[in-house]
């Protein structure tokens, strides 16, 4: 079967890079939302959690369940809990209109919009959401907001951060204490010179797959997962023999190639067969991917899809979240 290697140094590697712009291990909220981003969340989290990483980000209740013994803290992005969970898990309030929905005691971290305009109350609600929820009997353990372009040139990344700063100001003078501000996701940390917030909410740098335009300085990140397909099959053939459904591949000489299991029924995204994927040692898929095959000249025992998932989704003209998330849970995640 397809499976997919995880590989521990290049996860460590690149925490090390994070925890030096970070200035410490201590201000990493690793992201292990949507199954650490397909790497797997139990595997991920138990090397962070090695690697020394105290907090972690997660979507829902029940991911936040799988991985709160081993963290410090928690956080659930998108979900509301029925009763108070585990202490160290709170929850972004991302909507004062679902404030009471709440349990009484909860822990959360109140969400501003500071000018996504996706998700978050209001900034000039922000007195109304400390009352309404002390009112409310939650705890507010967290303030964040989140950036929407920290990852492309212009200056909307130091407005946004402008405006989390006055709003933060506000909010401590009007008493709010004890509490931990965080706006930076993966590409905010790395355009931020001086690190001044309580925690950076990492994802995409640690799995090693953050781009960043040409002018912005990163330092070196490597690619923590690679996909490998296993060889089903290998036959001769000869150019004029249309491959794989439809007939559409063809080698140019006579030669052999194989089948691997690999295919959309596992996320592997589909293409564009005139247009083909080339894996990371250059050879072309031959002909359309199907739901659970792929053809490709030779006959190697394995074959490696992509080593760096960022250069595979430039390929098909996309980003590399949508290449990982999508590769089904059933691939085994194999730890090296
Ligand atoms: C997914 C997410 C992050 C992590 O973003 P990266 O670009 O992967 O670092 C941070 N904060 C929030 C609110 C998110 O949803």
């Amino acid at each position: 079967m397809s499976y997919i290697l995880i590989s521990r140094d290049n996860l460590f590697w690149n925490l090390n890079q994070i925890a030096a712009q970070a200035q410490s291990l201590e201000k990493i909220a690793l992201v292990l939302k949507d199954d650490a981003y397909g790497h797997g969340l139990k595997i991920v989290a138990a090397m962070a959690a090695e690697a020394g990483v105290r907090h972690a980000v997660v979507r829902t209740l029940q991911e936040a369940r799988s991985v709160a013994s081993i963290f410090k803290t928690v956080l659930v992005l998108a979900d509301i809990p029925d009763a108070v969970p585990e202490a160290n898990i709170r929850f972004a309030l991302n909507d004062l209109g679902r404030i009471d929905r709440y349990p009484e005691g909860c822990g959360v971290e109140l969400k501003f919009d500071t000018g996504m305009h996706r998700n978050g109350i209001p900034e000039n609600l922000a007195d109304e959401a400390v009352a309404r929820a002390r009112d409310r009997g939650l705890k507010i353990v967290g303030v964040m907001t989140h950036h929407r372009a920290a990852d492309e040139m212009g200056s909307h990344f130091f407005w946004q951060k402008r405006r989390f700063d006055a709003l933060r100001r506000r909010l401590e003078k009007r008493g709010l204490d004890g509490v931990r501000w965080h706006s930076c996701n993966s590409a905010a940390l790395f355009r931020t010179n001086c690190f001044d917030e309580d925690i950076a909410r990492v994802g995409i740098a640690a799995y090693g797959c953050l781009r960043m335009p040409e002018p912005f300085k990163l330092p070196e990140l490597r690619p923590v997962m690679s996909l490998w397909a296993q060889r089903i099959s290998t036959r001769s053939v000869t150019p004029e023999m249309g491959i794989g459904y439809g007939g559409e591949g063809h080698l140019a000489t006579e030669g052999k190639v194989s089948a691997y299991d690999v295919g959309y029924g596992d996320g592997w995204l589909r293409g564009d067969a005139a247009h083909p994927y080339r894996l990371p040692d250059g050879r072309p898929i031959i002909g359309r991917v199907s739901m659970d095959l792929i053809s490709v000249e030779g006959d190697d025992e394995a074959i490696c899809l992509f080593d760096d998932a960022a250069e595979a989704a430039r390929q098909f003209g996309t980003i590399a979240y949508d290449v990982m998330v999508k590769l089904h849970p059933r691939i085994e995640r194999r730890a090296v």
